[in-house]
């Protein structure tokens, strides 16, 4: 049982940078407004999350890390609708079974807080009570270390911390009302540091340059055409004076970061095509389609997803990239 209870934890949770994003976005979920990360040995020694959020509640540590405990997930229409990020309840317990995972918390008017730590599905103790800030802090430690041929791959790749880096700069910029923080393990200096905010282009500018926030044009579409494909767009694209080797394409789909190499493809295209240097783009770009277009991976690490009737949807994103472009490059 419980080695198939790792093996299944260890397809959730891949790499460190999977934990991260799961315990980025739980943190989303409990509404914080600041949010560090700390990293050492690329995640494999330490993870470490502190938010600010509403924190966890005493009675419900115990089965914290048990499988399928989510308090995201109320009614089954719910499943349909997904608002919240989480919603399978297997991303903390995932990581009990890979790693040595301990949470302290507190919530709102308590005057201590509780720390508790976890293996395999379980607490190893009852929760101590502790001193503690507002909102939750959770250290994955040793992750994989009871899977040793993952362990040995994963050491002998340098560049899970830049995994990370790149995530939370994803984020950072599009959750920018909440201030995002990323170092390794007693470095002074973040790697990627902002405040809360609500200019997304200040966001931008913090996280990726000032050089490149100042190159970028903002752009918005929509149809409401139930019989196409309904969507909102919106986001900021590079222009002609911006000059990079590599495309940068952060995208969000009903809140979620994600893949769609359909849509990355033509915006590359477009690119090409219209610029005469050959600059990659910079794009950031967020989607709003009904939920139930979004084709959902059901695979909790897969970050491509296609959209129902996405060659309406793609044809108009292009266009409007491709009279942007033209326009500003004139
Ligand atoms: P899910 O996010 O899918 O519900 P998780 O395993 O990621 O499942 O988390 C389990 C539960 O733990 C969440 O539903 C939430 O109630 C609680 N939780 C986890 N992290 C935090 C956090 N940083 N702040 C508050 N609650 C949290
Ligand atoms: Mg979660």
């Amino acid at each position: 049982q419980s080695v198939v209870n790792r093996i299944a934890a260890g397809e959730v949770v891949q790499r460190p940078v999977s934990a991260v994003k799961e315990l980025i976005e739980n943190s989303i979920d409990a509404n914080s407004s600041s949010i560090s990360v700390t990293i050492k040995d690329g995640g494999l020694k330490l993870i470490q999350v502190s938010d600010d959020g509403h924190g966890i509640r005493h009675e419900d540590l115990g089965i914290l890390c048990e499988r399928h405990t989510t308090s995201k997930l109320s009614a089954f229409e719910d499943l349909r609708s997904i608002k919240s990020m989480g919603f399978r309840g297997e991303a903390l317990a995932s990581m009990t079974y890979v790693g040595h995972v301990t949470v302290t918390t507190i919530t709102k008017g308590q005057l201590h807080g509780y720390r508790v730590s976890y293996r395999d599905g379980v607490m190893e103790h009852e929760p101590k009570a502790c001193a503690a800030v507002k909102g939750t802090q959770i250290m994955v430690e040793n992750l994989f270390y009871n899977m040793a041929a993952r362990r040995k791959t994963l050491q002998n790749s340098a560049d899970d911390y830049s995994k990370i880096v790149d995530l939370i700069s994803r984020f950072a910029i599009h959750h920018i009302n909440v201030g995002f923080s990323c170092r390794k393990h007693g470095a002074v200096r973040a790697d990627v540091h902002t405040v809360a905010t609500s200019s997304r282009l200040d966001a931008i500018g913090s996280v990726y340059g000032v050089s490149v926030a100042r190159n970028l044009m903002e752009i918005e579409a929509s149809d409401d055409d139930p019989s196409s494909s309904p969507f909102e767009m919106h986001g900021f694209i590079s222009n002609a004076d911006y000059a990079a080797k590599k495309i940068t394409m952060v995208l969000f789909i009903n809140d979620r970061l994600v893949d769609c190499s359909a849509l990355k493809r033509a915006i590359e295209v477009v690119y090409s095509a219209t610029l005469p240097k050959a600059s990659k783009p910079f794009v950031y770009m967020t989607i709003v389609v009904p939920p139930e277009n979004v084709d959902v991976n059901v695979h909790p690490t897969k970050r491509e997803v296609s959209l129902l009737n996405q060659e309406v949807i793609i044809e108009k994103i292009q266009t409007l990239v491709e009279s942007r472009l033209r326009s500003s490059n004139d």
